[in-house]
């Protein structure tokens, strides 16, 4: 895949940009690892101002990072401005939290002295997706570069700007040169980085395979992963829920992103008392939603970011009616303008036992099953070889406990939509993943956890 600026509203090429040759790669591997044993020296006050300042630029000037996410991979222009705000806040957060989370912390042994300190790594190299260009890095960058380590960003190719748009950002906020690089690269070039010495760990958030392959080139050098991945997420209505706020949520949660959220919900299981009520109300939301031009205020659904994720949408939704699904709304590309639209999609009858009804949709088509009871649901919502998130809603408190208990998944929202939040750790469960990033939890992935006595 060539690493270029492709406008997916249009299909424009704006801007191509060379892959980086072995030489290069080099020398930015040299920096990295340079940089790292100055800075595993520098203090937490040091770093907590960078940081700050980090979010004092993405504030300042989100207008601007919004533009380049919006034309590099065409979520709407508002959602760009709402992830560049969360993107300082996850800033500020580790600004404030990191040196209570990677404080010693003292252990009673008949040692005179003994306990646990996190240490930091050394390189750490993120592999990233497209479709929350900002947030997925600066999730990643903000525990990173707390802990003490420094920072490698392949990002995905059609996203190119946003990954030098984030680099600068942190070297601007003081950051040392080497503390957090963009290396402009191809996937065919991420095996051969993970196996140099400097890189100590790595991060990938993106589909299966890419995970399978990082993950396999890191167990080769006997090198820790994170892995996020893919979902296929349930939303359970079961009667007792307040149909209303469900529907309305529910159209958020599979919208969000034009569709290709990981923790987008994607199977909609609604119990048969309610389920023809739900089905009418969401035909109802999906109807009333803007398609167009993600630039513009009023718009809710953008192109999706490639052609290639609307094809392989569009084969999805074929091989659904071929198994026995049947579209209520939507089911073909939008033929009358260029870009990647595809509208909004509903699909019903879809054979609970059929391969399809196992996959990801990453786009906004909503695959609606109707369930006899609390039973049914548990066990149709762990029929996937997913267990990202999760949301369900009930006014019952016994099936609320059954649904925190019983479902399979890194993340359960009871009356809510699946979200992240800075301050609770994110990741999956089965092929969703392993790890977690954010909170505590996420800053404690990339350390060395040392244990120390001293007599
Ligand atoms: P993708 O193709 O796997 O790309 C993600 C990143 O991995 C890109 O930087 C890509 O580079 C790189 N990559 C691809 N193949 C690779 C390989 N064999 N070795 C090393 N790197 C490789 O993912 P996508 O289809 O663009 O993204 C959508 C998927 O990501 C969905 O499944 C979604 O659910 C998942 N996702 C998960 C989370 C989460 O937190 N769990 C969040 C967002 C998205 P190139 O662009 O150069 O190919």
């Amino acid at each position: 895949m060539a690493i270029a600026t492709i406008n997916p509203a249009t299909g424009e090429t704006i801007k191509v940009f060379e892959p980086l040759k072995d030489r290069e790669i080099a020398c930015k591997l040299d920096l990295a690892g340079q940089t790292f044993t100055d800075y595993r020296q520098t203090s937490f006050s040091e770093r907590s101002q960078w940081l700050q300042n980090a979010a004092t630029i993405l504030q300042q000037e989100k207008a601007d990072f919004a533009k380049i996410m919006t034309l590099e991979m065409g979520k709407t222009y508002k959602a760009a401005i709402a992830e560049v705000e969360k993107c300082a806040l996850v800033c500020n957060y580790y600004a404030e939290h990191a040196p209570s989370f990677l404080a010693d912390v003292p252990v009673k042994t008949d040692a005179s002295h003994s306990f646990i300190r996190y240490d930091p790594m050394g390189v750490i190299l993120a592999v990233m997706p497209w479709n929350f260009p900002f947030w997925q890095v600066f999730r990643f960058a903000a525990p990173t570069l707390m802990a003490g380590n420094v920072g490698l960003l392949k990002h995905a190719s059609n996203v190119p700007q946003c990954a030098l748009a984030i680099a600068d950002i942190i070297h601007r906020a003081g950051f040392p040169e080497g503390a957090f690089q963009t290396l402009l690269i191809g996937a065919a070039q991420v095996a051969d980085i993970m196996a140099d010495h400097r890189v100590k760990a790595a991060t990938l958030t993106g589909s299966e395979p890419a995970g399978a392959s990082l993950a396999a080139a890191a167990g080769q050098e006997i090198k820790k992963t994170v892995l996020e991945l893919g979902g296929s997420d349930p939303f359970i209505v079961l009667e007792s829920a307040d149909l209303e706020t469900a529907v309305a949520t529910a159209t958020t949660a599979r919208m969000l992103n034009n569709g290709q959220s990981c923790i987008a919900a994607k199977r909609f299981i609604i119990a048969d008392a309610i389920a023809p009520e739900f089905e009418k109300l969401l035909l109802d939301k999906f109807l009333a939603l803007k398609i167009g031009d993600p630039m513009l205020p009023d718009t809710d659904i953008g192109p999706l970011a490639t052609p290639g994720i609307l094809q392989d949408l569009h084969q999805q939704v074929q091989t659904a009616v071929k198994s026995g699904g049947k579209v209520v709304t939507g089911g073909n590309p939008l033929a009358d303008r260029p870009g990647n639209f595809y509208p909004p999609t509903i699909i019903t009858d879809i054979p609970l036992d059929s391969a399809i009804a196992q996959e990801e949709f990453f786009g906004p088509v909503a695959l609606l099953f109707r369930v006899p009871d609390i039973d049914a649901a548990i066990q149709l919502a762990n029929a996937t070889p997913f267990g990202l998130g999760a949301s369900a809603w009930t006014n019952n408190p016994q099936e609320c406990d059954r649904l925190i208990s019983e479902i399979e998944a890194g993340a359960v929202f009871i009356n809510s939509m699946v979200k992240s939040d800075p301050r609770l750790p994110f990741g999956g469960i089965k092929r969703s993943g392993y790890g977690r990033e954010l909170s505590i939890q996420g800053i404690h992935e990339f350390v060395n956890l040392k244990t120390v006595w001293v007599k």
